[in-house]
């Protein structure tokens, strides 16, 4: 029974069900896309554009919000005015509450998978049976339309359905206002994309606030309404739109957030304006708030409340951070994409320090330098980095980012790497999705992926060999193994490991996309097409690979396919290596040849142990013959005849090819992993001279598992690498050499024990006796 299963296993992975090829390779890997990607229409063009009738709704929003700091709750009221642009009527609206991701009884909670091992896991379960309680999630006081009556809605887990009294037809707008509040969740408990953090040091609180007021969930001409529910990993749809936000906090707080400060009069000091205006021109961060000032308002009792009055226009979403421990620094970046350039600025607790007010700002800057070159120009008036409790989450002009020295003040070289990566990648996510307005709910490869990959050209622009995590193709070999590897095309709540699948693995096929199969020159022209074309519009996946096609005249559909459509991976293999040379047919060479040939056999070993016994013809000579000494690989006056007549038939060219010498060595390759892949040789020959050779992935067109290249030469090879610059994810190296190599390793008898904040260490031992 078992045997037989087996044999049925094997029948299948060596016939698989597959669209045909040939025989030897049953899978086209370079049929084109369009049995899988839509069909083009007037909304979305074949080349990847928007179409002439694209459109996207508009929701403006005036929102009063109050934060109470005693309760820890967000009290709130908005009129959402809603722009339907379709072609379609709309009888009812559908609005997104994210904060009922938090109810004890959201499908988050009641579908959370049993953790692999219960005895290393509890936080899970603690987050599930502790911090989830009934209290959290929205309360919806009132839906009511423009005159202030009460609008019919249906809460359907983390969407709300609200029922229109007239047909919204297609160019018409509604105004309808909700009223809600909600317990903000500790986000050093649970795991959130916003909420506060206590310090019980001072007993003061950050709060990063965000999904905190009802949405419109977005309408599109893809999906119609969004309404795959907030399950956590998928992040969020939403549609462009204006925003007026007046936000109450206690008069001690400083509040940062999407949008201009309208009243800076009113919530500032004079200091604190003048402070400002010097951050204007200055070429280094200027404290606004400094961390004294910052320190002093630790033990400080508000004496009332202030309201910090933002506006902000032409943004997905709006954000804010609030507390009374807030240190501020402000530094204009100039080569903005507006006039008055984009104020950079951090906001951060003194337990930042001395981390933040050196990397923090600087690093905005540098995100919106490289970023705007690889796609458009900053088009907002501020962008924000904020420490709090959030480890790293984006919204539109303002970011949160977690990491923070030791209480000593020393940091490792993880804490501070990782302080200066989350914040470009958390200010980069203004390029993606908060601008290039992707479905984050259904694609996260689309904002994280494409955003990975900025990150890492900005990365590699801060510092030599700066440590980046991703988007070297040698980093992501493990993932391409794992047994986690699930296709790039996976909805974003469906990816099993979300950082490798939906981060590094785009970003790293979009390197090599730009470094091994395009170039960096058509590579950049066509990822700037790509955001340019959806600059405040929604692509969707399609769009992005038909543009990347579009603009850089390269087919990429065998790129898509394999990268982000299966799990394949790279391993080519050099099987083998044959020597040809020409048959001269000139018997005063091919006939000593065939000599030497033949007397480099090795004796058998029967033949080594027969020598010596006596042969019966040497005890009788008489009995040898002509054969006995005939060697047919003697020259003959017949053989020298015969190429005489021979070279007579040639025309000169004929003869000049014979007498090339070339070597035509023809090597055997196997694609092991699957994944179709340009081929790069390196070859040295035995003269000392060295030669690169770069295949394209089309050598596999007709045949994906196995192809032979010939390389002629009138040299010796004496070696050949495959991938010797590390470029293609090569998933096992040990067979990319001919002649092969011994794997060389190092194993340690006793393990070290690394210290992982040699800053501490230093200064621990300056202070020793
Ligand atoms: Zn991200």
């Amino acid at each position: 029974m078992r045997r037989l299963l087996i044999a049925i296993a094997l029948f299948c992975i060596v016939a698989p069900v597959a669209i045909g090829q040939s025989k030897n390779s049953p899978v086209d890997k370079f049929r084109q896309l369009e049995e899988i990607l839509p069909t083009p229409n007037d909304y979305r063009t074949a080349s990847g554009a928007p179409g002439h009738k694209y459109w996207q709704q508009k929701a403006d929003y005036a929102i009063n919000v109050e934060l109470d700091d005693v309760n820890q709750r967000i009290i709130g009221s908005e009129t959402i005015t809603y722009l339907n642009n379709s072609p379609d009527t709309l009888s009812y609206l559908w609005v997104q509450l994210d904060q009922n991701l938090f109810r004890a009884d959201s499908d988050t909670a009641l579908t959370q998978n049993a953790p692999e091992k219960m005895e290393n896991v509890p936080a899970a379960v603690v987050d599930l049976l502790v911090n989830r309680r009934t209290d959290y999630g929205y309360n919806i006081v009132a839906v009511k339309d423009a005159k202030g009556a009460p609008l019919a809605h249906t809460i359907v887990k983390t969407m709300m359905r609200v029922d229109l009294k007239e047909l919204l037809k297609s160019g018409q707008s509604v105004a309808f206002s909700v009223d809600w509040n909600f317990k903000i969740v500790d986000a050093k408990k649970t795991r959130a994309r916003g909420g506060l953090e206590f310090f019980p040091k001072d007993g003061n609180y950050i709060y990063e606030m965000a999904q905190w007021f009802p949405r419109m969930a977005a309408y599109n001409d893809v999906t119609g309404w969004q309404h795959k529910q907030f399950l956590g990993s998928g992040e969020f749809t939403l549609e462009f739109g204006d925003y007026k936000v007046r936000i109450t906090v206690p008069d001690d707080h400083i509040v940062g957030a999407t949008g201009v400060l309208q009243n800076p009069d009113a919530v500032l000091n004079a200091a604190q304006r003048a402070r400002l205006k010097q951050a204007d021109t200055a070429s280094k961060p200027v404290l606004i708030v400094t961390p004294e000032e910052a320190k002093a308002n630790e033990s400080h009792k508000p004496s009332g409340k202030k309201t910090w009055i933002y506006h902000a226009e032409n943004v997905r979403d709006f954000a804010f951070a609030s507390s009374r421990k807030f240190v501020w620094d402000a530094q204009l970046h100039r080569a903005s994409g507006i006039t008055d350039g984009t104020m950079a600025m951090s906001l951060y607790p003194n337990e930042g320090n001395p981390l933040w007010e050196k990397y923090s700002t600087a690093a905005i800057i540098h995100t919106l330098n490289i970023y705007s070159r690889y796609s458009f120009k900053y088009p907002y008036p501020v962008a924000y980095s904020v420490n709090g409790p959030v480890g790293g989450m984006e919204y539109p002009m303002i970011c949160f980012n977690g990491p923070r020295p030791e209480t000593d003040g020393t940091y490792s070289a993880r804490t501070k790497y990782g302080l200066i990566s989350v914040v470009i990648h958390e200010v980069g996510h203004n390029y993606f999705p908060m601008i290039v307005n992707s479905d984050e709910r259904q694609w996260t490869w689309m904002d994280e992926g494409l955003n990975t990959f900025l990150q890492y050209l900005a990365e590699q622009e801060w510092e030599p060999k700066y440590p980046s995590q991703r988007g070297e193709p040698k980093d992501i070999v493990d993932y391409m193994l794992a047994d986690t590897h699930d296709p790039i095309m996976t909805n974003s709540e469906s990816v099993v490991a979300l950082g490798p699948n939906a981060y590094a693995k785009p970003a790293t096929a979009l390197n090599i996309l730009r470094e091994t199969v395009l170039g960096r020159e058509l590579f950049d022209f066509a990822f700037k097409t790509y955001a340019e074309r959806w600059r405040f519009k929604r692509p969707m996946p399609a769009d992005f690979f038909r543009t990347m096609e579009d603009a850089s005249g390269i087919d990429l559909d065998w790129f898509w396919r394999g990268w982000f459509y299966t799990t394949d991976h790279t391993d080519i293999s050099i099987e083998g290596v044959k020597l040809y040379n020409i048959d001269t047919k000139n018997p005063e060479i091919e006939k000593p040849l065939a000599k030497q040939q033949r007397s480099a056999e090795p004796e058998t070993l029967s033949a080594q142990r027969n020598r010596p016994l006596a042969k019966q013809t040497e005890k009788d000579p008489a009995l040898n013959d002509f054969y006995n000494t005939y060697d047919p690989l003697n020259i003959t006056e017949r053989d020298r005849a015969a190429y005489q007549t021979f070279l007579s038939s040639l025309t000169e060219e004929e003869k000049n090819l014979y007498s090339t010498g070339l070597n035509f060595y023809v090597v055997d390759l196997k694609n092991i992993g699957g994944l179709v892949m340009p081929v790069i040789f390196f070859i040295e020959y035995s003269d000392g001279s060295k030669e690169e050779l770069r295949i394209p992935a089309e050598i596999w067109r007709r045949n994906n598992i196995q192809v032979s290249k010939m390389i002629v030469t009138p040299k010796e090879i004496k070696s050949i690498t495959l991938d010797p610059h590390l470029e293609t994810a090569d998933t096992d190296l040990n067979n990319n050499f001919w002649p092969p190599r011994p794997v060389k390793s190092r194993f340690q008898i006793f393990k070290d024990r690394k210290n992982a904040n040699p800053m501490q260490e230093r200064e621990g031992k300056t202070k020793m006796p």
